[in-house]
């Protein structure tokens, strides 16, 4: 394939005039200054594929569905719990494919599936013990996007001043009970070409400490991946009964590292920039997800001038658009500070881009020779970019103004559509009857 794009964010920063070649997969020739001939013309401003380090598909089916009276925490994880203990691995599998096609149709091209919704509603493993991981796999082929599956070890029910508690009717779905059945459960995990395995802890409420190196073990090189100090009440658990922050008992468990993952790391502490910047730890910011649920403002300035890799994730996908994430990665550091210009745009592209790859243990996430010919065309012309200038228009631009995707030289959006056909209607026929005793 060949295409041209008369706008094209590169390694280096936008460019005029981009011829963009590729084969088997990869891209074999980028050119600037070329002008269009034989080549498939591409709309607006081209951008690498976008990676969406942090997602937990099944809460899709909660958006619109836990403000109730104003809507608390509470009315949330209630909201949670209900689906959770009653979606199937059929249920699962249509959920995720309507919401990785809406991801898809947004510019993702490679997501991290944070995965923990592993067993019957029992806490009984399936006769295929893997079947909903399976599913997700099914979901993110038929979509055409690449899946990086974090499966999730889960063994408690959470972390007060004394100790962990026993896990919750609701949790036992979650929990291999301990962590080697958790670890073989993995093993058995097969990658394909769709989907590649890597590890995650829930997070230090969920895993105790004696097992944290374990799952750490098992991740060996591929990505790791936990949420931490997402709420203040983690860390003040943590540090009752441990002494220390979660980051600093991940360190000292052997958790962080240039394959890991800290996910949220709102309210750090300590040292816990340091430690996370000293072990070459990426961190994933959930901006949409972190307002929703009132978690706060992470330091995320701090962390990048640190030298911490940032990525983003829409994590309970009460919005799926990366675009998005990253404008709320700013606009949150303007609210925070009272300053404007906290991040250059490159660093925010970077952020949905090759940030997010690494993080997933993926090449790419760049418009450059021998990557993966993953491509996003965003619309210059429609009613929330017209007017732009290129250079600036990913600040206004939305998941509404994709119109084409490329994952592997493959096109799975074009013109704004997905070879599926109409995602609102898969996502309706798949949220719909989970819901249907309301
Ligand atoms: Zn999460």
């Amino acid at each position: 394939m060949k295409w041209h794009a008369a706008y094209a964010w590169l390694p280096d920063g936008l460019a005029r005039d981009v011829s963009i070649e590729e084969r088997e997969g990869k891209f074999s020739d980028v050119a600037t200054g070329v002008v269009p001939g034989d080549h498939v013309r591409l709309a607006g401003l081209v951008v690498p594929g976008m990676a969406n380090a942090h997602s937990h598909v099944f809460h899709r089916a909660l958006r619109g569905r836990t403000s109730s009276s104003r809507g608390s925490f509470w009315t949330w994880r209630r909201q949670m719990y209900r689906l959770a203990a009653r979606i199937d691995p059929e249920q699962l599998f249509l959920l995720a494919r309507a919401a990785y096609a809406e991801m898809a149709l947004a510019g993702i091209t490679v997501l991290g599936e944070f995965h923990y919704l592993h067993h019957s509603p029992t806490g009984q493993p399936y006769d295929d013990p893997n079947i909903m991981g399976d599913a997700l796999r099914e979901a993110a082929a038929e979509v055409g996007v690449h899946l990086v599956l974090l499966d999730t070890c889960y063994l408690a029910g959470g972390l007060t001043a004394a100790g962990h508690e026993d896990l919750d009717p609701v949790q036992r779905r979650f929990s291999d009970g301990d962590v080697l059945r958790w670890a073989s459960r993995v093993e058995a995990l097969r990658p394909t070409h769709e989907m590649s395995v890597g590890a995650a802890i829930h997070s230090v409420r969920a895993v105790p400490q004696e097992f944290l190196g374990a799952v750490a073990e098992v991740a060996g090189n591929r990505p790791l991946h936990f949420h931490v100090s997402e709420q203040r009440a983690e860390n003040e658990a943590c540090e009752k009964f441990y002494g220390v922050t979660p980051v600093r008992l991940l360190r000292d468990s052997g958790v962080l590292g240039p394959t890991s993952t800290a996910v949220h790391a709102t309210h750090l502490a300590g040292a816990d920039t340091s430690d996370l910047a000293e072990t070459k730890t990426a961190v994933c910011i959930c901006p949409t997800t972190e307002r929703d649920l009132g978690d706060g403002i992470g330091p995320a300035r701090a962390l990048a001038d640190a030298g911490v890799s940032l990525c983003l994730g829409s994590d309970q996908n009460v919005t799926i658009d990366l675009l998005e994430e990253a404008r709320a990665l700013e606009m949150d550091e303007r609210l925070a500070t009272e300053k404007r210009g906290c991040f250059e745009l490159g660093e925010l592209i970077d952020a949905i881009t090759v940030g997010g790859y690494r993080a997933l243990g993926r090449e790419g996430g760049r418009i450059e020779v021998g990557a993966p010919a993953d491509l996003v065309a965003i619309r210059l012309d429609t009613v929330g970019t017209a007017g732009t200038e290129p250079s600036q228009a990913l600040l206004a631009a939305s998941a509404v103004d994709v119109d084409t995707v490329i994952v592997c030289g493959r096109t799975l959006i074009s013109g704004g559509a997905h070879f599926l056909g109409d995602v609102g209607r898969l996502l309706a026929e798949a949220i719909d009857p989970l819901w249907s005793d309301e």
